[in-house]
């Protein structure tokens, strides 16, 4: 057994993959008492879950399928509660909804049981703002009914719309195109910055509860789920799980075992011999553009979202100077030697042509622009041939070959509530009749904030009036009530220099941080960790001086140093390579 990762020999469950999904579903069993190993082949919500858009949002384009009403009632209130219970994370954004002539007058209608009807209401009397205007009230009504029956006042100023003239909304954004413009609205849905870091702090959580519990509750990661052992009956009754930095291996015994391994669901179950027979999860990919800020705006969270071809496109911004453009929809395949993350120049052309469509003065910038594609594990469903009619509904599958063995699979926007609904049915597998305790009303550690975020940077600037504002902020947006952990490590100048000379860039003791407290293991756990700074040439002009700082601190070698820069190349190649 490693300093690094304990591994529980026998707890009630274990969890294979330690993405948003895998991460909610520990919180939920050790806040329910159940002894849980959570394992991570890489590091914690490395893959799809911190290559997405990152939004905690409803999902309008989905209130087109009255099968997902459900997930867009639960997405909304989810919404709300993330921006309540983790605030240094989850932020407002005003999101601009320009509406051109025949923008959502044709979309296909679903409803259940039934094959999706294409329907075109035609470009009569602003049918596309009457709409969109209907989708906003359905928003609007969902987001406060959702906050209501959790117990939440609905705050009116998070929930509500607006909508505009077109000349009102030229005014707003004068860098719109007018041609063909009609008018639009203004609505608010949540970005989660840097969903690495909602990941830790489950978590955390999820340890705290363990702690006051006295049950025991282990992550690791770097720690690969290879060998399955199953029962006549199919039941898994032994994982062997091998530490991929040191080579050890150790036998987990669990009475359950839920695969969260996102778009690798059905080949974990193939591995361990229960395949289904049928694939459960369709992979599309989806790709972004993060381009230099092209806006006049200088307000942050202004933020666009474009119905065109029967999706939305999105703007965000994403840090002080860089905006978040994305996204597409590609049927793509998942196996070994199989890059799955590899940009499609198609995609980016096609958001280039969407973007410019929108924001004409728009153009790439190959020297500063980056691209980064990411695949959704969806539900597979039989007879949707456009990636972009599935549903983005959760995955809970019990397998029918194996009884003690679940997959589970969805947005990251509403894990907490997929990971409860998963966890409901775990514990009443291990303790039948036991009271569920929810977590809707428990904030996560970082989020244990007194006032809002805005008196918290107050108080940071008046706790540590040397050390300059802007980093000040940048750790409190990032590690929340934590931030002291942060500061408290800086000891002399060098512990606050940045890693990336970006305003947006986290201090070099943010990196020691993560070592101490947050189960990191290499430069890149380090790096990922850290959060925006991977937007500016993905932190590579940083890494030497990471590796230094972090040699230093905790003693490595020249050789680890050298490993540790080299292990961040091939890390970041394998995530964003060039189109
Ligand atoms: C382009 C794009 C944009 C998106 N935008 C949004 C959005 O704005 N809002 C939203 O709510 N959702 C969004 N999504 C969807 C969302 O990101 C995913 O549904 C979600 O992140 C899936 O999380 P996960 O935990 O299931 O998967 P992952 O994050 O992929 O986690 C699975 C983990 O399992 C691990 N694993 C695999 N095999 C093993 C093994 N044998 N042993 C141990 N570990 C293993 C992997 O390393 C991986 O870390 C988007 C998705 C994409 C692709």
């Amino acid at each position: 057994m490693t300093q690094r990762n304990r591994i529980l020999s026998e707890p009630d469950v274990l969890i294979v993959g330690g993405g948003i999904v895998g991460s909610a579903i520990f919180r939920e069993c050790a806040r329910n008492g159940l002894s849980v190993q959570l394992v991570e082949s890489r590091d914690f919500g490395w893959d799809v879950s911190a290559g997405s858009t990152e939004m905690a949002h409803g999902g309008f384009r989905y209130l087109m399928a009255l099968a997902d009403w459900p997930l867009v009632f639960e997405s909304l209130t989810e919404r709300e509660l993330l921006s309540v219970n983790a605030p240094h994370l989850v932020r407002h954004l005003n999101f601009y909804m320009p509406v051109y002539k025949g923008d959502g007058t044709t979309f296909d209608f679903c409803i259940p049981r039934v094959p999706c009807m294409p329907i075109t209401v035609g470009g009569y009397f602003g049918a596309g703002m009457w709409m969109m205007q209907a989708g906003m009230i359905l928003y609007k009504v969902f987001a406060a009914l959702g906050l209501i029956m959790k117990g939440f006042p609905p705050n009116k100023d998070k929930i509500g719309y607006k909508k505009f003239k077109k000349a009102q909304m030229l005014k707003i954004a004068p860098q719109l195109n007018p041609d063909k413009l009609v008018g639009g609205f203004r609505f608010t849905d949540c970005k989660i910055e840097d969903v690495e870091r909602l990941v830790i702090e489950n978590i955390l959580s999820a340890e705290r509860y363990a702690r006051d519990t006295g049950i025991a509750a282990e992550a690791a990661n770097h720690a690969v789920a290879e060998k399955f052992e199953t029962a006549p009956d199919g039941r898994v009754t032994k994982v062997g799980i091998r530490d991929a930095l040191t080579g050890e291996v150790f036998s987990c015994r669990p009475k359950i075992v839920v695969n969260s391994t996102g778009v690798l669901i059905d080949r974990t179950l193939e591995k361990a011999g229960i395949g289904e027979g049928r694939e459960l999860i369709r992979k599309v990919s989806g790709s972004h553009i993060v381009s230099p800020r092209f806006l006049k705006s200088p307000d942050l969270t202004e933020a666009y979202a474009f119905w065109i071809d029967k999706k939305i496109l999105f703007l965000i911004s994403k840090g002080r100077d860089r905006l978040l453009i994305g996204t597409t929809e590609r049927d793509v395949e998942v196996g070994d030697g199989i890059n799955h993350n590899r940009n499609f120049k198609a995609d980016i052309d096609e958001i280039t042509a969407k973007t410019k469509s929108r924001f004409p003065e728009y153009a790439r910038d190959p020297e500063k622009d980056m691209y980064y594609t990411r695949v959704r594990p969806l539900l597979r469903q039989p007879g949707k041939t456009d990636p972009k009619a599935v549903s983005r509904r959760d995955l809970i599958q019990w397998s029918g070959k194996s009884p003690n063995t679940v997959s589970v699979s969805g947005k990251l926007g509403p894990a907490r509530h997929l990971a409860e609904v998963a966890t409901k049915g775990i514990l009443a597998k291990l303790k039948p009749g036991a009271k569920y305790a929810t977590t809707h009303k428990d904030r996560y550690p970082g989020g244990e904030i007194e006032g809002c975020m805005d008196d918290c940077s107050a108080r940071l600037r008046a706790a540590w009036p040397d050390i300059d504002p802007v980093t000040l902020e940048n750790v409190a947006r990032r590690y929340g009530a934590r931030h002291a952990g942060v500061l408290e490590l800086a000891k002399e100048p060098r512990d606050l220099d940045k890693i990336v000379s970006q305003p947006d860039s986290q201090p070099l003791c943010a990196l020691l941080f993560s070592f101490k407290t947050e189960h990191c293991a290499t430069l890149s756990d380090a790096m990922a960790r850290t959060g925006t700074h991977k937007l500016f040439g993905q932190g590579l002009d940083g890494a030497a001086k990471a590796a230094d700082y972090l040699g230093e601190k905790l003693g490595w070698d020249a050789a680890r140093i050298k490993s540790e820069i080299d292990g961040y190349k091939n890390f970041i190649a394998e995530r964003c390579d060039t189109v």
